[in-house]
């Protein structure tokens, strides 16, 4: 097998260090090409120096020197700022983009891949929430496959496998409900960010820990799932699982419903996103039934935790609001990290920029852009 050419998007963050040792069990079968990061300098240059990839960007320019300098002596190109990651994506050594940073920044370098033909390994579902219209058609366009890298997305994918000339009847994304579960409003008005950051199931980066707890993560999903999948909203439903070990079912026509279930450790969707259509051998730890006597199920709360309502909202308005709500979130998620603003805040404020917004349309990348510029503005200015 020819190795395939391998970008990792954010190898500095919590998919791409996994996505890192994913490649070290399986060197023999990928090529690394290029690793990001947007300001851990002294983790990029680590793992630079541990991979030799052909070429690192560091996002933030005040980072250079060091990269620069560091780096200088093991042959490996060193370029930094944000048109540097849309750049190195087209390299002709890569095959395949993980895009695994994190927020509406995963856009650009997307697309840009997407236009080079390089098949695109999914984490980054901000993209997607944003852009989902846009992105899809291009891919399809340019021949491009989009592999989810998502749990759920990826537990759906491997339901579908084989199944590609079935029609989906419906989706069921399931939602671990966080570290909040069963919690009211009122609970929820004393949550502090130690406890937010505090996910049951899953060790994951800040801004998506904050989205798990306030149930925004499952809303991004299902605009994402919408797009993955080619569903129309009322095909896709959420929910709550605990255990986390169903990560997603399919139902199809016949009444069918397929799951993909294991454990929840996010390499193996990062793998299964990298070497389909095979399946690596791992040494990943392996379910054990004896463990999880009961598999329990319930409803989400939508009334309590508002964003999941919000992104069903937005995914059924103006095609620009999914881009809204993304926007809304992504100041609201780092103004609660900076303890500005409290954890019923997030809800409260995503909900009035899209009340603010409403009706607002975005057609291009361009367009998308300048929208997400003026939400961030305005929520801003609500803090
Ligand atoms: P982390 O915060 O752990 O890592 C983010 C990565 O992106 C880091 O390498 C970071 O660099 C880089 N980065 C952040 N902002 C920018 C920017 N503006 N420009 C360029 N690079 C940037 O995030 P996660 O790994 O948790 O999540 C990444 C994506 O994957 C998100 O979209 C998330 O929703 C999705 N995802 C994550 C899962 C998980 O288990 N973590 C599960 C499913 C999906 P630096 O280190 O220098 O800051």
């Amino acid at each position: 097998m020819e190795k395939r050419g391998l970008a990792i998007l954010g190898s500095t963050g919590s998919i791409g260090t996994q996505a890192l040792e994913v490649f070290e069990a399986h060197s023999d079968k990928f090529e690394l090409v290029v690793l990001t990061a947007n300001s851990n300098a002294a983790l990029l240059i680590e793992q630079a120096k541990k991979y030799l990839p052909n070429t690192v960007v560091i996002a933030d320019e005040n980072r250079f020197e060091e990269v620069k300098n560091a780096l200088w002596e093991d042959d490996i190109k060193v370029f930094a700022g944000k048109e540097a990651l849309s750049q190195v994506v087209q390299m002709d050594e890569i095959e395949i983009v993980l895009t695994a940073l994190v927020g509406f920044a995963g856009l650009e370098p997307t697309m840009s891949a997407i236009e080079a033909g390089k098949n695109i390994a999914l984490a980054n579902k901000e993209t997607l929430v944003v852009a989902g219209e846009l992105v899809t058609q291009r891919a399809q366009e340019k021949g491009v496959n989009i592999y989810p890298v998502d749990s759920e997305h990826s537990a759906i994918f491997q339901c579908i496998v084989g199944e590609f000339h079935n029609k989906i009847e419906k989706i069921y994304l399931t939602a671990s409900g966080g570290p909040f579960r069963g919690k009211t409003t009122e609970d929820l008005k004393s949550v502090t960010k130690a406890q937010a950051l505090n996910h049951p199931n899953w060790d994951m980066g800040a801004k998506i820990t904050i989205d798990s707890a306030s149930l925004m993560n499952k809303g991004l999903e299902v605009i994402e799932a919408k797009w993955l999948f080619g569903l129309k909203p009322e095909q896709i439903d959420v929910i709550v699982h605990p255990q986390s070990i169903l990560h997603s079912l399919v139902q199809f026509e016949d009444g069918s419903i397929k799951s993909q279930m294991g454990l929840p450790d996010m390499k193996l969707p990062i793998q299964f996103a990298l070497s389909y259509p095979d399946r690596f051998k791992s040494d990943f730890p392996r379910f054990n039934f004896a463990d999880f006597p009961n598999l329990t199920f319930e409803q989400p709360d939508k009334d309590t935790f508002k964003n999941l309502q919000l992104a069903f909202d937005a995914m059924g308005a103006s095609n620009g609001m999914p881009c809204v709500l993304n926007a809304a979130n992504e100041v609201t998620v780092q103004a609660f990290l900076e303890e500005k603003i409290q954890f019923l805040d997030i809800a409260n404020y995503n909900e009035k920029a899209m009340i603010h917004f409403s009706g607002s349309s975005a057609s291009s990348i361009q367009e998308l852009i300048a929208l997400d510029d003026s939400v961030r503005s305005y929520v801003d200015s609500l803090i």
